[in-house]
């Protein structure tokens, strides 16, 4: 039966590339580029609330890291250091090495380092803490949104509700669209790359972890805006045949968390750019709408008549 130490020294200690102290001592130090801000984020998954007991460990190393790596994309910082805390049922070699496996994937990935963590005894719990850095001044925030502002999207939301409806049984999905609705929920893409593209192009920016109506509303509200959101140029096309006449997958769509895809302001001036860097990074970036002047917080769904589109907000929220 290993030890603590055991498992720290078998599964997460690897020598230190960047840091100047990591795993072993009693804490790490790092060091950031001249003139640079740290950017600092924390985000837990716990046994049967965000994953169910048997999930695949590789799957659920990588998400431990993917989740927080999003909320770095959407500060559009760049991506450095990780501290892995993990509360464990029991010493199980096996499912560590599957994990770690899994954690250091998505670190090796995104050009992470692991320097330190906390290992317990308890109920699974993956809680990871991630440092990135920006230049000063440069990180995109919720609150910068203007009137007139373009409101865009990153991929496909939806498809990780999807992968979920699918995994419980409440709906059978074709081969065309099952395995990516799957790797959607099991694997998300975090999206570093856009989220630095955008420090220069984008007045604000999330990551769709609770949902695309829930996550903008953050916006609007940050920035003390509103939305008209155009129901025919929501990103359907990603999602199942029929996604938009489909209620499940509106719904998944509207309000399916944990895509970890970026929803982002930018004047209607940048257009081109941001086509162009949809190219480069060979990411589909879709224009869902526009900010506009009115009560704080409110969306609007529009059809193509200009006729109010009737939807529900449902975020997720661990308390209601
Ligand atoms: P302390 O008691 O001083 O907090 P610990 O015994 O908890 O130290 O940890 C020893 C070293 O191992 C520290 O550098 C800590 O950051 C690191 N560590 C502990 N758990 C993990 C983990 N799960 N992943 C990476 N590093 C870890
Ligand atoms: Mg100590």
């Amino acid at each position: 039966m290993s030890s603590e130490f055991d498992i720290i020294r078998r599964h997460f200690t690897r020598p230190s590339k960047s840091a100047e102290l990591g795993v072993g001592d009693d804490a790490a130090i790092v060091r950031p580029k001249n003139g640079n801000s740290l950017v600092v984020t924390t985000d837990m998954l716990v046994a049967g609330n965000h994953f169910v007991d048997d999930a695949d460990p590789t799957a659920l190393g990588w998400k431990t890291m993917a989740v927080n790596l999003s909320d770095l994309a959407a500060m559009g910082a760049e991506p450095r250091w990780a501290l892995l805390a993990l509360a464990l049922p029991e010493a199980d070699d096996q499912w560590l090495a599957e994990f770690a496996a899994g954690f250091f994937k998505a670190a090796e990935t995104y050009g992470v380092e692991l320097v330190g963590g906390d290992t317990t005894r308890g109920p699974l719990t993956l809680a990871a803490t991630l440092i990135g850095e920006v230049p000063q001044s440069a990180a995109l925030k919720r609150s910068g949104a203007e009137v007139r502002d373009d409101i865009w999207v990153s991929g496909s939301p939806g498809r990780a509700a999807l992968g979920l409806a699918e995994a419980q049984g409440k709906v059978k999905l074709d081969t065309a669209n099952g395995p990516c609705c799957a790797d959607a929920l099991l694997r998300p893409q975090p999206r570093i790359a856009l989220g630095v593209a955008l420090r220069d192009l984008a007045h604000a920016a999330i990551d769709v972890s609770d949902g695309l109506l829930a996550d903008l509303r953050h916006i609007l509200e940050s920035s003390g805006v509103a939305a008209d959101l155009f129901d025919a140029d929501l990103p359907w096309g990603g999602l199942p045949i029929d996604a938009h006449a489909d209620p499940l997958s509106r719904q998944c769509l509207l309000n399916g968390g944990d895509d970890y895809e970026i929803v982002f302001c930018a004047s209607p001036d940048r257009r081109l750019e941001i086509a162009g860097l949809a190219e480069r990074l060979a990411l589909p970036l879709t224009r869902i709408g526009r900010i506009v002047d009115g009560e704080v917080g409110l969306i609007r769904l529009l059809d193509d008549d200009d006729q109010e589109v009737p939807f529900e907000i449902k975020g997720y929220d661990h308390f209601r």
